[in-house]
């Protein structure tokens, strides 16, 4: 296991010993993010992992011990998806998966006779057998005894929940082992799809080969010879196949073993590069693995699975065909038939059997769709209930006259985009429908949500109700206070300031107090903070208003408490992740959406160069250049101490240097995740208030932080970011009327063509960056904490298919409006796989 991850689990297995209080590491888990994302990278952790650990991680705090636990299961299951040998122990009798429709299944199907089962070859009995015979020869019995009595005829769950062991020549260990990759149910083998396939039908002659491809080729083994280099101290394995058209040489070095597997006449297919030894093509130690003559001939797309130790692709590949042939053909397809055809897509059995076994990529195409399209469908079939629920209840309506809001936008000093305006007419109608809003405002960074927000307090206050706003760190929570506090009190303002309140973790107890008692009185109306807001015994006179920032550093969890500090009040989330429309409308479904989508006035594009290490100096004279005009910069290092590992330079360490060699005549100051919050404050303080010509951080600025005198953002090591992160870093500068400049070094001089970087030289578009983004990560991590409401449902959907989410998202709405709790019977079906699908207990995703 990656050393990353082995120190993930010794802190996990720490905090749950604690019982999950949060002090494994001093400071708390998330603080161990500032070096673990290094060390993670520095492993070759998948970015999705990385982003799922450090979503979780960030918010670990603000949870009660029993969300924590189950975040940290519920990362480290994640993590066992991508990392299967990261997963100690498979939980014992659970399905990993939920899936809609796999335990729909009919009865009339269950002819089998169940009897005991010895087990005669308990090691790889089934390949065996498999293998002599043309078709599997008896199906895998429904298990009676797990069938509840009385079970409806609707084809209620049944044989799919089976445990596999009630396959034929699987026993405890082998599904001990399934059970490893997720699978402890027959229905949980359907739905365990191929990592990729092979097509046998477009293989390439060997003979038409070239040097430096990257290809697949099958022959069949002529011969094998294996000797001894270096003087005896290794072995060497070569291997001739030939496929008809030409012979091709393969080398193995130091696999002695492999003498034995390779036999002459065997065919196996190989995947590797194409190399070149005295004038002839050969292959350095490719990957390679035989091939079935059989399924050469019959199946020429054939599945390759993620695989584990003790089981062999071969293996699985039949143990496969045996339930997929068998099982497939009887799940009962949940979805109505008339959507099912209009929007043209095979059947659920169609879908499964081609999507292990395909006849045609045409048909794998179809059987794709069709399997991503339940995805999607079933998720937002549940946002649009979700949103009916919420709508069901009476809220209190907040009106506002003309004249009283043209006042308060003429105190603003500035005046409105459209966009802002628009979001703004959204929120008023909202507030006096009588029904709590749920809104969403999406806008890039920079595009002026706060002040959005701020007039939406206003209009709460105004009518006497209170307001909570929660962002996700302290400094952005202090950055809040004052804005609103500069909007909305003064000579033009309706608040007196000591109606606005910071409360954050830091906030000494007394002054807590005198807080708390606001609060429960109605004298404050509004409060500003961080999850401090809901974790301390905070009650509100009146809470009709909760606002959340960056609504994606939150935890579904979090937000519900805060929702529930009031009786239905009214709900706003701001967010700067630009995703496209159709995708927004599927995902945060059950939110209304305002999207601005205009930068205030005068905004100029941050100009963004990508730059080699050995160019600082030209960074270092801009910057410099940028100061003397005045303006101010910002150095974001990627963590905070040299760690032995990668050569990551480090914000400490740097910060010494540039302070004393580079830039001794400016003052420079440092921020980092390891300081204390009033630290970090503090340091946020100077610099806003041009105390530091230079603030040298980590990411702790990355949300929000609005200095729009720093025209500079210097980034080192920026290949190690992801886009979304460096668009929010990008985010900080270009906030004022001056030009401004983004310059990112990437760690080695190689990486200057990373694809990541380029991308933000090209671009200052928010949503053509997400767009980006979505296709180098996978779906899951796009949706952060959303994940525990549902990501985890998206397997086969990409989240990069909009075309597709579109057409699901249309149908799930076409059907929701003709039977939205699914209660005629045509739906009796879809009812229940719906159901499933969504679990219990997952109600609240806000
Ligand atoms: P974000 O949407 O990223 O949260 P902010 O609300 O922090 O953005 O606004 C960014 C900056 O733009 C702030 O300095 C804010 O005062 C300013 N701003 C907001 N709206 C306008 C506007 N209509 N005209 C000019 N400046 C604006
Ligand atoms: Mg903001």
């Amino acid at each position: 296991m990656q050393p990353s991850l082995e120190k993930l689990r010794k802190f996990f297995r720490l905090e749950h010993e604690n019982g999950y209080n949060n002090i494994a590491i001093i400071g708390g888990l998330a603080k161990m993010l500032d070096y673990w994302e290094g060390d993670a990278r520095a492993d070759g952790i998948q970015e999705e992992v990385i982003q799922a650990v450090i979503q979780r991680l960030r918010s670990y705090d603000g949870l009660s011990p029993q969300s924590r636990a189950d975040a940290l299961r519920g990362l480290w299951k994640r993590i066992g998806e991508t990392y299967p040998e990261a997963q100690q122990k498979p939980k014992n009798g659970t399905s990993n998966r939920r899936h809609p429709t796999n335990s729909v299944v009919e009865e009339k199907s269950e002819v089998i006779e169940q009897r005991p089962r010895p087990e005669p070859h308990p090691r790889e009995s089934v390949p065996r057998e498999v293998q002599r015979q043309e078709r599997p020869q008896r199906p895998a019995p429904p298990p009676r005894s797990e069938v509840t009595p009385g079970a409806k005829a609707s084809g209620t769950p049944a044989a799919l929940d089976a445990k596999l062991t009630v396959l034929q020549g699987i026993g405890p260990k082998h599904a001990e082992t399934l059970g490893k990759l997720g699978m402890q149910t027959l229905g949980d083998m359907l739905y365990y799809y191929p990592r990729r396939y092979d097509d046998y039908s477009s293989l390439k002659p060997i003979k038409d080969l070239f040097y430096g491809e990257q290809v697949t080729v099958i022959g069949t083994i002529q011969s094998v010879h294996s000797r001894p280099i270096r003087g005896g101290k290794a072995t060497i394995i070569e291997v001739i196949i030939s496929d008809g058209t030409a012979g091709l040489r393969l080398s193995f070095f130091n696999q002695p073993w492999l003498a034995n597997r390779f036999k002459a006449g065997d065919a196996i297919s190989v995947s590797g590069k194409v190399d070149q030894y005295l004038g002839r093509l050969v292959m350095n130690s490719p990957d390679w693995e035989s091939v079935e003559v059989e399924s050469l001939h019959t199946n020429r797309i054939v599945p390759v699975y993620s695989l584990t130790e003790r089981i062999t692709q071969k293996w699985l590949r039949n143990v496969m065909k045996q339930v997929v042939e068998y099982w497939a053909p009887r799940v009962v397809d949940a979805l109505p038939e008339s959507t099912r055809i209009s929007a043209h897509l095979p059947t659920l059995p169609e879908a499964l059997i081609n999507i292990h076994f395909p006849d045609s990529q045409e048909k794998l195409t179809a059987a794709r769709e069709r399997l991503a399209f339940d995805e999607i469908f079933y998720l937002q079939m549940g946002v649009l209930r979700q949103k009916i629920d919420w709508k069901s209840v009476e809220a209190r309506r907040f009106p506002v006259s003309d004249e009283w809001l043209d006042a308060r936008l003429k105190s603003l000093p500035f005046t409105l985009t459209n966009a802002q305006q628009n979001a703004l007419k959204d929120i008023r109608a909202d507030l006096d429908s009588g029904k709590p809003m749920n809104r969403l405002i999406q806008g890039d960074v920079g595009s002026g949500k706060t002040v959005v927000a701020a007039l939406a307090a206003a209009i709460v206050a105004n009518n006497g109700a209170q307001t909570a706003i929660m962002s996700p760190t302290s400094i952005l929570a202090e950055q809040h206070y004052r804005n609103f506090t500069g909007l909305l009190t003064g000579e033009n303002g309706t608040l007196n300031p000591g109606e606005i309140r910071l409360l954050v973790g830091d906030t000494p107890e007394p002054e807590k107090d005198v807080i708390r008692a606001g609060l429960a009185d109605g004298s404050i109306k509004i409060v500003i903070g961080t999850h401090a807001i809901i974790e301390e015994p905070v009650a509100f006179q009146e809470l009709q208003l909760a606002v959340i920032d960056e609504q994606h550093r939150f935890g579904v969890e979090q937000r519900a408490a805060l929702r529930t500090k009031g009786t239905n009040p009214h709900l706003l989330v701001m967010t700067a992740t630009p995703i496209p429309r159709s995708l927004a409308l599927t995902l945060y479904g059950d939110l209304d959406l305002s999207v601005i989508d205009e930068m205030p006035a005068g905004r100029m594009p941050v100009n963004t160069y990508v730059l080699r290490p050995q160019e600082r100096e030209r960074a270092f004279t801009l910057l410099r250049g940028q100061i003397t005009d005045g303006k101010q910069a910002f150095i974001i290092y990627p963590l905070i101490e040299e760690s032995d590992k990668i050569e990551a330079r480090a914000a400490v360490d740097d910060y010494e240097t540039l302070s004393k060699e580079v830039f001794p005549d400016l003052k420079l100051g440092l921020l980092h995740g390891r300081m204390r919050p009033q630290e970090k404050d503090d340091a946020m303080l100077k610099f806003r208030d041009r105390k530091y010509h230079i603030l040298v951080s980590t990411t702790v600025i990355e949300v929000g932080v609005d200095v729009p005198n720093a025209t500079v953002m210097l980034i080192e090591g920026a290949d190690r970011f992801g886009l979304a992160q460096l668009h929010q870093l990008r985010g900080r500068v270009g906030r004022g009327s001056d030009q401004s400049y983004c310059l990112l070094i990437p760690t080695h001089e190689d990486a200057a063509e990373n694809e990541r970087l380029r991308a933000m030289a090209e671009s200052n578009d928010g949503f053509v960056l997400a767009e980006k983004d979505l296709q180098q990560r996978g779906p899951g991590e796009f949706l952060g904490t959303r994940q525990s409401g549902y990501s985890s449902g998206l397997r086969m959907a990409s989240i990069t298919d909009v075309k597709l989410i579109e057409r699901a998202r249309v149908q799930a709405q076409t059907l929701f409006e003709r039977d939205p709790y699914l209660q005629q019977p045509e739906h009796a079906l879809l009812a229940e796989a719906f159901g499933r699908f969504w679990g219990e207990g997952k109600g609240d995703v806000s």
